[in-house]
């Protein structure tokens, strides 16, 4: 290692690129919106375009942090499930298959009409304890663990002999349809099948009998009265199996990493990575959440780490809700939290990265592949002729065009915590 003890801070606005909106006069949200901490970031740093995987390729939260990380998402990922589950402190042991849940809203034709089930910000413990208890004798032999996060998303985790994860999805990804039967995936390889359609059976048995359970709850019934749509089903999705990686610090010549994060699925990475995960009272993950109580959180640990790794969620979900007004007011929140680390971090000795970990059109409503604009900040950055931070400026930044693994390696280099490859 390189004598130096600079820290190293990387900041991402979840989905926070985009593309040209018509209503913004063909600007994107983040160009439209007001960010005058960002854009001093842009004048005295070093802008970039990032592709977080192959150019064009659309990518998760959870794969893409895995490579903002350093951990190669082809190599290593294991499908989302296993991520979300131990996010919401699920507890996952080697042969569990977990997946990630959507609460939705069923009419009486079993039809989702809402996917998110209008993203209840109350009551879904209490439908997660009544679907535990639904379910405390196991489906088939198979033990069933369950819980509840942040508003529509929960997690479900399957612990038994002879599970397979290589299974279809009982979300649908669209409303006006019923979920669909969950069924050993194509890329099934033939020596699992009898697994997966065993693992499917307690899948369809849960989605159908957890059904029940949820729309009997008082929860629900106190949501119909006020008019909102019942969290009435629980559909998984994105299965997976607990998987194995080395830690951060093996990865990164020993660097002390936390990160301080709004989205489950990225803290289970940093649980499987051994990186502390810091809670911060305000984080809701949600348009809400308390953005200078997070940079806070982050101005009080950098002195007790090498690396903070920050998300806040707000952009992705203006971006699926093509709603390009939420996201402006996100990323401007985004941009009052970079505000705060810019007056309160001793930049002589810190190195920040501000950027996203994919882009979340509002245009699309959904991940696209385009690069998203990265913004280097701090020690060891060599300024360059770029003054604002946005799509478009920021292709002309001098740092050029990177993929999302090369940024550990980009910070790293700033403070000088890299070895020399060759003599
Ligand atoms: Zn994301
Ligand atoms: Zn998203």
């Amino acid at each position: 290692m390189a004598g130096h003890d600079g820290k190293i801070i990387m900041f991402i606005g979840d989905g926070m690129g985009g593309r040209d909106v018509p209503s913004l006069g063909g600007r994107t949200c983040l160009e439209a919106a007001s960010t005058p901490a960002l854009d001093a970031l842009a004048s005295d740093g070093a802008s970039a375009m990032m592709y977080l995987a192959n150019p064009g390729q659309p990518i998760g939260s959870d794969t893409a942090h895995m490579a903002l990380l350093g951990y190669d998402p082809h190599k290593y990922y294991r499908g989302r499930g296993p991520f979300e589950a131990m996010g919401v402190g699920l507890d996952m042991q080697p042969g569990d298959v977990a997946f990630r849940c959507n609460f939705s809203t069923l009419d009486d034709n079993g039809i989702i009409t809402d996917r998110r089930a209008g993203r209840p910000q109350t009551g879904t413990e209490e439908l997660a304890a009544a679907v535990v208890d639904a379910f405390k004798d196991g489906i088939n032999g198979v033990q069933i663990f369950f819980r509840a996060s942040v508003e529509h998303r929960a997690a479900l985790v399957l612990r038994g002999e002879g599970l397979s994860y290589h299974l279809t999805d009982v979300d649908p990804h669209a409303a006006g349809v019923k979920p669909s039967l969950c069924a050993p995936a194509p890329d099934c390889p033939p020596s699992e099948i009898a697994a997966a359609e065993r693992t499917a059976d307690v899948v369809n048995i849960f989605v159908a009998e957890a059904a029940k359970v949820l729309d009997a709850n008082p929860v629900n019934a106190q949501r119909a009265a006020e008019g909102l749509p019942k969290a009435n089903s629980a559909l998984p999705r994105g299965a997976g199996e607990a998987v194995d990686i080395p830690p951060f610090a093996t990865m990164h010549g020993g660097l002390r990493g936390a990160m301080i994060v709004e989205v489950d699925l990225v803290r289970g990475l940093g649980d499987y990575a051994k990186m502390d995960v810091i809670r911060v009272a305000g984080a809701t993950g949600r348009r809400d959440t308390d953005e200078i109580a997070i940079a806070a959180a982050v101005v009080e640990n950098v002195p007790k780490y090498d690396i903070l790794l920050c998300n806040i969620k707000a952009p992705d979900l203006g971006g699926h809700d093509r709603d390009p007004e939420q996201k402006v007011q996100a990323i401007e929140k985004v941009d009052r939290a970079v505000g705060y680390l810019l007056d309160n971090i001793d930049w002589e000795n810190t190195v920040l990265m501000v950027g996203a970990d994919h882009c979340t059109p509002v245009v699309t409503g959904d991940h696209t592949g385009d690069a998203v604009p990265v913004v280097f900040y701090g020690y060891g950055v060599r300024r360059d002729l770029v003054h604002t931070y946005g799509e478009r400026a920021a292709a002309a930044g001098g740092v050029g065009q990177i993929a999302g693994a090369d940024a550990m390696t980009l910070l790293r280099n700033f403070v000088g915590r890299i070895d020399k490859f060759g003599a």
